[in-house]
């Protein structure tokens, strides 16, 4: 009989959902919805999701072994429920995410988006093997996971990597959470777009400035990695900012911790060896010799599919 599980992604945008198998992790049935913006529809939506799965007639039924569910914000995993701000989902906190699940009868479990993806890449992603990794993603915010000889490192209040919120530039960029400086102001896309359009406003020349048309409001992140391939300097320094600023709270964390691999997911992952290789170098050299020395430093594999995947995983290992 066959070990398989749904996977569900709540995200600012879209709710994703999957049917993984424990063999492989590959993703054998998907629906995707948009995310509504308010907790009672989006409970809604991930019940139809599960409903829709179970009954696409894509696996028997007896085969789903539990429902598993990555979400943003702080995640107590033994009750399920929601306690930190989410700045996406309105209203949010204090939802219980394994109620929502609970009339279909199977186990369920819950975790932080970013925990849940880190333990789908660690389990079947770039790092299979791998006991000790530490997963940064990197999207509106930047994102954390630690996998500790194979299990996902919570704190005692569920509170553990937040990697975005380590604070690079004292007095700096105003954060969500309430400080200043913290790293995912200049490491996130979005802390990129401001640095760019900060770079670009003062130069007005270049290649990037060029495919915008003197443009600022055209500019797009994916326009910024192919011109830092295509070598325009502005677009270099952009970069170089973001790595930089990424690196310097990462260095801490790896120092800390001293995993074997760095994990690092979200679309500028995708974007070429150029921008790991940049980022790996900028690392390494703020490293710990001890530290830097076995580490391995790899895009994410699983993509899109990392929180479905990762959610599912939670019942895996628990
Ligand atoms: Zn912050």
């Amino acid at each position: 009989m066959a070990d398989l599980a749904i996977g569900i992604d709540i995200g600012g945008t879209n709710i994703k959902s999957g049917i993984v198998s424990r063999e492989r992790g590959d993703v054998v049935k998907s629906i995707s919805r948009e995310t509504a913006s308010d907790p009672e529809s989006i409970s809604a939506t991930i019940r139809s999701c599960v409903e829709e799965l179970i009954e696409s007639g894509a696996v028997p039924q007896t085969d789903l072994k539990h429902i598993g569910i990555a979400s943003p914000g702080a995640v107590n995993t033994k009750s399920g429920v929601i306690f930190g701000s989410s700045p996406n989902i309105p209203g949010w906190e204090g939802t219980n995410l394994k109620d929502i699940v609970s009339e279909f009868g199977l186990p369920a479990y819950a975790d932080n988006d970013a925990n849940a993806a880190a333990l789908g890449e660690a389990m079947f992603g770039a790092g299979p093997g791998c006991k000790d990794i530490l997963y940064v993603t990197i999207g509106t915010g930047v994102g954390g996971g630690i996998i500790i000889d194979g299990e996902v490192h919570h704190g005692v209040n569920y509170g553990a990597a937040e990697i975005g919120h380590m604070i690079i530039e004292p007095g700096g960029r105003q954060c969500g959470c309430g400080n200043r400086g913290c790293m995912e102001r200049y490491a996130s896309i979005t802390g990129m777009m401001i640095t760019a359009r900060e770079m670009l406003g003062g130069r007005k020349s270049g290649k990037l400035y060029d495919s915008i048309g003197g443009n600022i409001d055209k500019l797009q992140p994916e326009m910024i990695t192919r011109e830092f391939k295509g070598g325009d300097p502005i677009a270099f320094e952009i970069i170089k900012a973001q790595a930089e600023a990424l690196a310097q709270a990462v260095s801490g964390a790896l120092n800390l911790l001293n995993p074997a691999m760095l994990i690092i997911g979200g679309a500028i992952s995708e974007s070429g060896p150029e921008y790991i290789n940049f980022l790996s170098k900028s690392i390494t050299d703020k490293t710990f010799p001890a530290v830097s020395e076995i580490l391995k430093i790899v895009p994410a594999k699983l993509g899109g599919n990392a929180g479905t995947v990762g959610a599912a995983c939670l019942g895996w290992v628990s």
